[in-house]
């Protein structure tokens, strides 16, 4: 198996988080788990306690490391670093050709997770921009066992924006700035916000920045990109690996590479991503809906689902492991008039175009 990857090297560009259910595979990669939360909004705060489903943080570059580790150590994988893929893969006769920077690769099966060059703002319903840093703040500041999931410090009118803290000591913490809204916000759109957000947290005292990160995930595809044929598939952010409501894709990729390493040892072309449940579908979209067509609502929503409803039975249904109980008691809580008004609403404001290949 050949992995062709157009970086050379890999830095610590992420975390990745998500709540850790079960024993897993990279617990000796957790760097911290905060067994409590908050979300906040107009002066109200509500803990959580996930101490049972404690929210784990993976870095990106033990991860990386931990990968590369495996690979050269494995006789069936190899790794081309600095390999750029360019173009859709051609059929032929005995499986498939990639043209790469370093010529003509062929293989008999290909998964191909590149994120499309471009992106277009109707590609999904809504997109979450955010841009994050790493700080060491001068003063004791946070409790390294909560983590501040959402802060509605700073409501606005055309998107939803808050901010999200996760503390490691109590001088130092990851705070990022996110965005959900129509199209993606590049980094310099969110740079004011995410500053103003650690210099609040400052309180005016120094404080140094060690790292920073940003992405935009899309929430909600309108399209994907259709498998080429037999022994093609598309997998990664841009491919059905993101959760619509909340971009989360961490968990979601473990499970899809199990499925597809599955498959190539019982000698099947490997599978893309499992659609999601047809009601889980279903709330997505329209919470999704929802929040496009009334973003300054969002903070309400988020605090209703949580305080209303057992935080148990929300962090199940984020993490792809609710019930239909779990779904009726989430939908229960939020505003009914709301919710029906943007179901009945016509489908046409939202164009759809068919995503364009790599
Ligand atoms: C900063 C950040 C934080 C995130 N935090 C979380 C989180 O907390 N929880 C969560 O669940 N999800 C999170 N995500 C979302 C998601 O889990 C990650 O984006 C994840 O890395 C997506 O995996 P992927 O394989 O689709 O894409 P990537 O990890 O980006 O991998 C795609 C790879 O393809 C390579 N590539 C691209 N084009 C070419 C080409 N033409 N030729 C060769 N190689 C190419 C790239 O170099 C890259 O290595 C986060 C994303 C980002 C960016």
């Amino acid at each position: 198996m050949l992995i062709l990857e157009e970086r050379t090297d890999y830095s610590n560009d992420r975390t990745w988080c998500f709540w850790r259910f079960a024993p897993h595979r990279f617990e000796h990669l957790v760097s911290h788990a905060w067994p409590k939360m908050t979300i906040r909004a107009k002066g109200r705060t509500i803990s959580v306690d996930c101490n049972l489903t404690p929210y784990q943080m993976i870095e990106a570059l033990p991860f990386y490391h931990a990968a590369q580790d495996a690979i050269s150590r494995s006789c069936d994988v190899e790794l081309a670093l600095g390999t750029s893929v360019s173009g859709e893969p051609k059929k032929v006769a005995n499986g498939w050709q990639v043209q790469t920077s370093r010529g003509v690769v062929s293989a008999s099966m290909i998964v191909d997770t590149r994120p499309p060059r471009s992106r277009h703002p109707s590609d999904a319903t809504l997109w979450q921009s955010f841009s994050g840093q790493e700080v060491i703040f001068d003063k004791p500041i946070f409790d390294p066992c909560v983590a501040d999931l959402m802060d509605f410090a700073d409501p606005r009118i055309d998107d939803v924006l808050f901010h999200y803290v996760l503390p490691f000591t109590p001088q130092r913490a990851l705070v990022e700035t996110t965005v959900f809204g129509p199209k993606p916000v590049p980094i310099s759109g969110l740079l004011s916000a995410q500053e103003a957000a650690v210099v609040r947290l400052a309180g005016g005292a120094p404080f140094q920045v060690l790292r920073a990160e940003s992405g935009v995930l899309p929430m909600g595809m309108i399209a994907h990109l259709p498998s080429l044929g037999p022994g093609h598939s598309r997998a990664g952010l841009m491919s059905g690996a993101a959760r619509p409501s909340t971009g989360y894709a961490f968990q979601r990729i473990q499970k899809w590479a199990d499925e597809a390493a599955t498959a190539i040892g019982n000698g099947d072309a490997p599978c893309g991503h499992q659609k999601d449940p047809a009601l889980c579908k279903a709330m997505d979209r329209l919470f999704l809906r929802v929040m496009r067509g009334h973003p300054g609502r969002a903070p309400d929503l988020f605090m209703r689902m949580f305080g209303n409803a057992d935080p148990a039975r929300v962090i199940r249904f984020l993490s792809d492991r609710g019930s239909l109980i779990d779904c009726a008691i989430i939908g229960a809580t939020l505003p009914l008039p709301l919710f029906l008004g943007e179901m009945f609403k016509n489908m046409a404001d939202i164009p759809v175009r068919v995503p364009q290949p790599t």
